[in-house]
């Protein structure tokens, strides 16, 4: 370990973050450890706003650390507080409180925050986003039964909330620029599955229209004209890094803050990790907004903060609970030859993608978890297989690989 590190700043007290600053500690690091974030709340872990805590039973907030454990583990945080500049000649974050806090590295975990809908739909009572667990309190609030919700964006958030949604009682209506679900991380064959499952639980689902005017009978007009029940709107239509107190550093470009395979960033001793960083990622560059990346860039960056050289290699793989579907996806599930393993009419079936060799490059996998255990590995590991056994629900699937 590099000893001429004494001062560490983490900027961002959420998985990544924390993450970084008990890595720190287990990898022997004995020197100050300050963590900066914005959120009053000790450090969580976002899933569970849009699964546990929608629902009837809301259960308490899961902090990823108690109190004592920050101080067992001297770990300064400093909560409810923003890095609003950085003198990286002086090697100083500043906060909107005015104090300055010196570093000898420092790492950027600020994550992203939810793409706004145009002001002309601006409503604070009526339209809500989903990023933090203050957010999710207001959500929850608005699901009553008989209450009735539009939903715009047909991504992660979206479908999620929309299965939260109808298990409350409450009439939903979702709006989806695109003409698929989730079209930017999952398979065709998939949308079309989303779709039939969603529709069959009882949404409404618009493809091709944008929401346009707020009105003031609890109803939403709609690009094509169309109006749609909305007594409260949920907007999931992506996000934008939290770049501010970086912008100025020429560290950042439309995704976040760039950082090389190590998480280091174009300035020697400022790093980043988790949704904020914009990581090697095919033949460019960019951000990675699941959880896994959360945990294991970060695990892998402490390596990098305390002077070793370890490139972080994962394929892209996240989960997403929507009531009785488990959908998983690993590396690029869009592109490549379509192998589908199962009935795609049924509840439980995988659709891998091949490359001109037969190697895995992606997979989606609907309530078939096993499936996904293997395809991460083979995903991993570029294996090739048999197309003809790989479709073959009769014969194990590990014996489809060469
Ligand atoms: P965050 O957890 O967002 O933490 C960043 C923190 O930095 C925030 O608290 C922010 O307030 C703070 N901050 C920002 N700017 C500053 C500043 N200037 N100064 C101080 N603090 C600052 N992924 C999955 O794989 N599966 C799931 O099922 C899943 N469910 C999700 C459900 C929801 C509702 C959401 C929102 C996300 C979900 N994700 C899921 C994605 C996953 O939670 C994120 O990828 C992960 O939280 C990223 O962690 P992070 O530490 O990079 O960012
Ligand atoms: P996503 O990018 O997943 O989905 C947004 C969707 O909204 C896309 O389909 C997008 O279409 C569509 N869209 C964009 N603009 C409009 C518009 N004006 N009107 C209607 N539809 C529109 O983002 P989310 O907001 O769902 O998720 C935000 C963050 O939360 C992400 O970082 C995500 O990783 C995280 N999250 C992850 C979960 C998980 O992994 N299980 C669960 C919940 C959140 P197009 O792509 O064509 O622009």
């Amino acid at each position: 370990m590099d000893q001429g590190i004494n001062r560490i700043v983490i900027v961002g007290a959420g998985q990544a973050g924390t993450t970084v600053a008990f890595g720190l500690r287990k990898a022997g690091f004995h020197g100050d450890i300050t963590v900066v974030g914005e959120e009053a709340h000790l450090p969580y872990e976002r899933p569970q706003l849009s699964k546990e805590m929608l629902q009837q039973e809301r259960p308490a907030l899961r902090p990823m650390k108690a109190h004592a454990d920050y101080e067992g583990q001297k770990i300064q945080l400093n909560l409810g507080r923003r890095v609003v500049d950085t003198d990286a000649n002086e090697r100083r974050v500043l906060l909107d409180d005015g104090r300055a806090i010196d570093f000898d590295r420092l790492v950027i975990a600020t994550g992203v925050k939810p793409r706004q809908l145009p002001d002309s739909l601006h409503d604070p009572v009526r339209v809500r986003y989903l990023r933090t667990v203050d957010d999710a309190d207001h959500l929850r609030a608005d699901l009553e039964a008989g209450k009735s919700i539009a939903i715009v964006g047909g991504g992660v958030i979206g479908l999620e909330v929309a299965m939260a949604a109808r298990a409350m009682g409450c009439t939903v209506t979702l709006i989806e620029a695109a003409d698929r679900l989730m079209s930017r991380s999952v398979d065709e064959v998939v949308s079309r599955y989303l779709d039939q499952a969603h529709r069959a639980n009882g949404v409404d689902i618009r493809y091709g229209v944008q929401a346009i005017d707020l009105l003031s009978d609890g109803t939403l007009k709609l690009s094509d004209g169309s109006i749609v029940p909305a007594e409260s709107v949920l907007v999931g239509i992506g996000v934008t890094p939290n770049v501010g107190g970086f912008a100025h550093l020429g560290i950042t470009d439309a995704a976040g803050v760039r950082v090389d395979p190590c998480g280091q960033t174009a300035i020697a001793g400022i790093f980043a990790t988790g949704d904020i960083a914009s990581q090697p990622h095919g033949t460019g560059f960019g951000r990675v907004e699941t959880w896994a990346n959360a945990q294991d860039h970060a695990i892998n960056l402490v390596r990098n903060v305390l002077g070793e050289s370890a490139p972080y290699e994962s394929p892209v793989w996240f989960w997403s609970d929507q009531g009785h579907i488990n959908l998983q996806v690993v590396g690029n599930a869009t592109q490549g030859t379509r192998v589908i393993r199962g009935d795609e009419h049924g509840d439980s079936f995988s659709v891998f993608r091949l490359d001109e060799q037969n190697r895995v490059t992606g997979c989606t996998s609907v309530n078939a978890p096993k499936d996904m255990a293997v395809a991460r590995r083979w995903v991993k590991l570029g294996t090739q297989v048999d197309m003809n056994r790989l479709a073959d629900t009769a014969a194990p699937l590990r014996n489809s690989a060469l």
